[in-house]
């Protein structure tokens, strides 16, 4: 694994924690971060971030805390507390 994206590992970790003690600001600060870092050294996200990252506001996504997931049409869609969504197939 690259520097880089080790760097990434930590940050997710990072970001999920401040969500969790409700520090939704930091979270969203550690997740630029990461993005930045990935975006720099061309390398995508880790799957767990990008889809526990909201791609409207950058916060770390808690479903049933600041996130409702449901499915729909054999999509899973996750709206962020901002209003950002994002559907996945499901899997
Ligand atoms: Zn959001």
């Amino acid at each position: 694994m690259s520097i880089a994206s080790e760097r990434i590992e930590r940050l997710a970790v990072l970001a999920r924690e401040a969500a969790q003690s409700g520090e939704y600001d930091r979270a969203r600060e550690r997740v630029r971060l990461a993005r930045r870092v990935a975006e720099r050294n061309r390398i995508g996200l880790p799957r767990q971030l990008k889809r526990f990252s909201c791609d409207r506001c950058d916060v770390y996504l808690r479903p049933g805390v600041n996130a409702r997931v449901r499915t729909q049409d054999g999509h899973v869609v996750v709206t962020c507390d901002c209003g950002g969504q994002a559907r996945y197939p499901y899997e």
